[in-house]
């Protein structure tokens, strides 16, 4: 599923290829990932410019010259991808006036687009936390969100409530950078470790968005590329791998349902 990184690289590259373009016309060869009646959904973008494509979370909100959004949540297996060739999983294809395409192709169709009115209709939204660069994220924020948490401190970086736009990937790399053991109950983080678990936060998610997002299965950025952040993840999807600090099996576990890779040296 992409996360952050993922999210705002596919962000930057749609706002280089359709930022102020006007659509032309919209083709939908599934409706199963609109959540807009489809004859809305097309008549809403039809003839409308984009003003602004910004993230919220792991979500895409593309601003329209009618002050609507076309709101795009990519969920496991979505890709907005620019000027691509047509597959069997293409469910959407943008046209633009100038002739740019842009595609959503979904293999599993868990993604959702819509037209909304305003951001505050979506129920996502309006319980995201603060969002990871934000000021408001920061060493007493999570400080103080972890005094009345006993779950582990994996689980809290999942929570979107807590931080908007972590996944699983981000969240084993951020405490493994942080050396600190994924099961540690959030209540238990000292003050100076807050300030760890921000300042690691802020790093990992800056590296993966300069290296293009982790390409694990699905994930393709708005060119059609893979992320080659895979390549410098230290725990993620590396089990019974040497870690590169001291070279003990990186172990799995599970939690709440997801897989956690850490150190159980480096760890503590
Ligand atoms: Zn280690």
């Amino acid at each position: 599923m992409p996360e952050l990184p993922e999210v705002e690289t596919i962000r930057r590259d749609l706002e280089k290829a359709i930022l102020h373009k006007t659509f032309h016309c919209v083709e939908v060869y599934d409706p199963l990932v609109l959540r807009s009646p489809l004859k809305d959904f097309i008549q809403g973008l039809e003839g409308q410019s984009i003003k602004a494509i910004v993230r919220k979370g792991k979500a895409l909100l593309i601003q329209l010259s009618n002050g609507r959004y076309l709101l795009v949540q990519l969920m496991m297996t979505g890709q907005m991808v620019v000027d691509a060739k047509q597959d069997k999983h293409t469910r959407v294809v943008f046209k633009f006036t100038d002739d740019r395409r842009v595609l959503y192709n979904d293999q599993r169709r868990f993604g959702q687009l819509r037209i909304i009115k305003d951001p505050s209709e979506v129920k996502y939204f309006n319980v995201l936390g603060p969002e990871p660069f934000d000021k408001n994220f920061n060493a007493l924020y999570i400080f103080q969100q972890t005094r009345k948490s006993r779950r582990p401190i994996k689980n809290l970086l999942l929570d979107h409530t807590f931080v908007a736009g972590l996944g699983n990937i981000y969240a084993c790399e951020i405490l493994f950078c942080c050396r600190l053991n994924p099961k540690r109950s959030a209540g238990r983080i000292t003050r100076s470790q807050a300030q760890d678990i921000h300042e690691k936060t802020v790093d990992v998610l800056k590296e993966a968005i300069r290296y293009r997002g982790s390409s694990m299965r699905n994930y393709r950025d708005g060119s059609g590329q893979k992320g080659e952040f895979r390549q410098r993840l230290q725990v993620y999807a590396r089990g019974d791998k040497p870690c590169c600090v001291c070279l003990s099996p990186i172990r799995r576990i599970t939690q709440a349902g997801r897989s956690t890779f850490f150190c159980p040296q480096c760890q503590k």
